[in-house]
């Protein structure tokens, strides 16, 4: 395959599908990896974290040849436009890939362009893993406690939400129709009012928490909670429970049991060799993570829902500069760190790239590279607990040293050679 907005590597091969409803990959010993650097910060973790992947997958015995592929503003500047089509293929047809924050103007100017490649690639999980790594500054007092993933519906909800303006004639046949056609009384304010609609299906919601249930069973763990604010929203938020139960209860057999009951009155009792399914209003699990942290698992939630609650799980665990995250369809992973582009902080070598090393890494337990995903783990652990770190773990650590984003990852490299 040749293109024109992308440098095809001479060395390495293609990642191929052996079955795409299996997720099984083909992954040979020098894999092409499109990675996409991003704006603002996003050009010095991307660079620090690649650095890093390549000293992993060296250090296990392989390689990796990587393709740089294009949007925002490096995009704008080499092709005047957001989002080449041809960065599109290229992560489709490469099966995994790697990208830094790319900024999204806020009120005005264009459309998401994270929304935009998670839609149009149709990976509909985003999955952010939550754990701690040792030597990492918390606000809690047991972050330990933290190890959980969460599994955010990735293309409805708030991210297929449509809207329409106060003022505009086209709101306006929206309250018309609201109060004229479908009895909607006394709901809307009078005068001026942005009116939105956020579509949540069975098929979107069915396809994450199965990944999130088969997510659980493969890994040995505990639960799969669907959080939603059911109780005030029936027909999406209420639906994504039922379904999300639907699901569990047609598809799993023995293999998991929904229980709404609370923890207590089983005594902490987990039924052996069965995942348990339960529920969660989003209110009461936002704080119930921080009052009952060990007792959750894997999380499934519609977009919205996902965002704060991962966000806030983040930041139990050392924050935004740690958090990582990957976007998963059917066959294919686009890994990426949960923080986005700071571009007060842009070109500056100073922020902390872990977040998008660790996102690497769960590119590589997808690849089936579970080893050098341990590896970068430990690495970066170890860099951490030596107290070498950047500017936002180093003003809540005392007596450590305050390194460079590219300082910091050759510290992650030397603790890879030497862990290997
Ligand atoms: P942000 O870029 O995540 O930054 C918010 C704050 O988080 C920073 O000021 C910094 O806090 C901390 N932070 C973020 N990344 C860090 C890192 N690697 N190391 C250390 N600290 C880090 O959020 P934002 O300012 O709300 O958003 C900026 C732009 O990014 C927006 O255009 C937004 O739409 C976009 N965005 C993109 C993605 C994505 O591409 N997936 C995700 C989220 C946001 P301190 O200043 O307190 O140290």
């Amino acid at each position: 395959m040749t293109y024109d907005t992308v440098e095809v590597p001479d060395e390495g091969e293609r990642i191929r599908v052996i079955d795409e409803e299996a997720d099984e990959l083909d992954v040979p010993e020098t894999p092409i990896i499109p990675i996409l650097y991003g704006d603002g910060i996003g050009q010095d973790v991307s660079p620090a974290a690649q650095d890093v992947l390549t000293a992993a997958a060296r250090a296990t015995g392989r390689d990796v040849a990587w393709m740089r592929i294009y949007a925002g503003s490096s995009a704008r500047e080499l092709y005047d436009e957001n989002l080449p089509d041809e960065t599109v293929e290229a992560i489709r047809e490469h099966r995994v890939a790697i990208k830094g924050p790319l900024t999204t103007p806020v009120g005005s100017g264009y459309r998401s362009l994270n929304v935009a490649l998670r839609q149009t690639l149709d990976t509909y999980a985003n999955v952010r893993p939550t754990y701690h790594l040792e030597g990492v500054p918390s606000p809690v007092s047991h972050p330990e406690q933290m190890d959980m993933v969460s599994f955010r519906e990735n293309t409805e909800d708030v991210y297929a939400g449509i809207e329409w303006e106060a003022g505009t004639d086209e709101v306006e046949r929206v309250r018309s129709f609201l109060e004229d056609e479908m009895g909607v009384e006394e709901t809307i304010h009078d005068g001026p009012v942005g009116i939105g609609v956020k579509p949540i299906s069975e098929h979107g919601t069915k396809r994450l928490v199965r990944q999130a249930i088969d997510y659980a069973l493969e890994h040995g763990r505990d639960s799969v909670t669907l959080v939603h604010k059911g109780n005030i929203m029936k027909f999406t938020e209420g639906a994504f429970r039922d379904w999300g139960y639907e699901v569990a209860e047609e598809e799993y057999g023995d293999e998991v049991i929904t229980e709404n009951t609370l923890w207590e009155e089983r005594d902490g009792e987990q039924p052996e060799d069965a995942v348990v399914v339960n529920d969660r209003i989003a209110d009461n699990m936002l704080q119930q993570v921080l009052t009952r942290t060990e007792q959750y698992d894997v999380m499934a939630l519609p977009n919205l829902n996902g965002d704060y609650l991962s966000d806030a799980c983040g930041a139990q665990i050392g924050g935004l500069g740690i958090a990582p995250g990957a976007n998963f369809g059917d066959a294919l992973c686009l890994a990426e760190p949960v923080h986005g582009s700071a571009p007060k902080y842009a070109g500056e070598d100073k922020v902390n790239p872990t977040a998008m090393i660790l996102s690497g890494a769960i590119m590589f337990e997808y690849m089936d590279w579970s080893d050098a995903a341990q590896l970068i783990k430990d690495a970066c652990e170890a860099t951490i607990s030596s107290k070498r770190v950047t500017y936002d773990l180093h003003r809540q650590i005392e007596g450590g040293e305050k390194l460079a984003t590219s300082e910091y990852a050759a510290a992650v490299i030397e603790n890879i050679e030497e862990l290997a």
